[in-house]
């Protein structure tokens, strides 16, 4: 049933993203509570096959498995000529990079 699977992955992706920024709001107070709902997204992720949106991927440390968030763990470096945003973690220096269209710097 192709459509049972689009509806449960369609919950799936809505659960990814409120169990980001819930990771995100808990970070500053409970690290180890964000990094529990970063694992738990990336693990409903690979279960139902829905990709992490390039965006949130970025801001997501692969190493620390932790939200990277502006203001606390996350530096972001623009790249203009080669127009790719790097983000860097603060705690562990893992490097993501997004590239982005002209003019949405
Ligand atoms: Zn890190």
């Amino acid at each position: 049933m192709p459509e049972a699977r689009g509806a449960i992955r369609k919950i799936a992706s809505e659960r990814i993203e409120i169990l980001y920024n819930t990771a995100v709001k808990v970070y500053s107070s409970d690290q180890g509570l964000a990094g529990e709902y970063i694992r738990l997204l990336l693990e409903i992720g690979r279960h139902y096959k829905v990709k992490i949106p390039k965006e949130m991927a970025a801001r997501i440390c692969k190493k620390c498995q932790l939200p990277l968030v502006e203001g606390g763990n996350l530096e972001i470096r623009v790249l203009a000529k080669q127009r790719r945003r790097i983000y860097r973690c603060k705690s562990c220096g893992s490097v993501n990079s997004l590239a982005f269209r002209k003019g949405s710097v």
